[in-house]
């Protein structure tokens, strides 16, 4: 069984600017958010991204536009010596129609778990809304919230060492 750092995007990876990234103009990475996708790898956790993205339901941005952001982030990595192992999104918006995979619902944290043979309770949600956390719950993985924007590595860290320690 493998173990896998879930993080949320925004706030967490690139700054939270308070309204959806449209463009890769607006990705901004924080300045520890290459170092916990390290940090995460170094212990032996896959990284696996998990992010709501209504914006694309609400036609604010498209999915092509949506991966160029992400190809950002994953060129960002690269030219770091690292990288992300997978991301999950989902498009949807309440105003427009449910879901399962929107957090708080869990099915992007169950699809990553079922395809790369994760066991949950190895497992680490980070994120700064209380919907990454309840999401994180639904699907048995521990949750861990943090300031949006704000430094994290050292937060990452005591999980990390608390679940290996387990
Ligand atoms: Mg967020
Ligand atoms: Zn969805």
């Amino acid at each position: 069984m493998q173990r896998a750092v879930f993080f949320d995007r925004d706030g967490v990876i690139n700054r939270e600017m308070g309204d959806y990234v449209t463009q890769k103009e607006d990705f901004h990475l924080l300045p520890d958010a290459i170092d916990c996708i390290k940090l995460a790898h170094k212990n032996g956790f896959k990284v696996i991204l998990i992010t709501n993205q209504g914006g694309i339901d609400k036609k604010l941005y498209d999915e092509k536009i949506l991966n160029e952001i992400h190809q950002v982030l994953i060129n960002e990595c690269v030219k770091n010596g690292t990288t992300i192992d997978d991301i999950f999104y989902c498009r949807h918006h309440p105003t427009i129609g449910n879901c399962l995979c929107r957090k708080p619902n869990s099915l992007m944290l169950e699809k990553a778990i079922a395809k790369y043979h994760l066991n949950p309770s190895h497992c680490i949600m980070i994120g700064d809304h209380q919907r990454d956390i309840d999401a994180a719950l639904k699907a048995g993985v521990l949750g861990l919230l943090v300031q949006p924007n704000k430094p994290k590595l050292h937060l990452l860290n005591e999980q990390i060492n608390a679940l290996l320690s387990k």
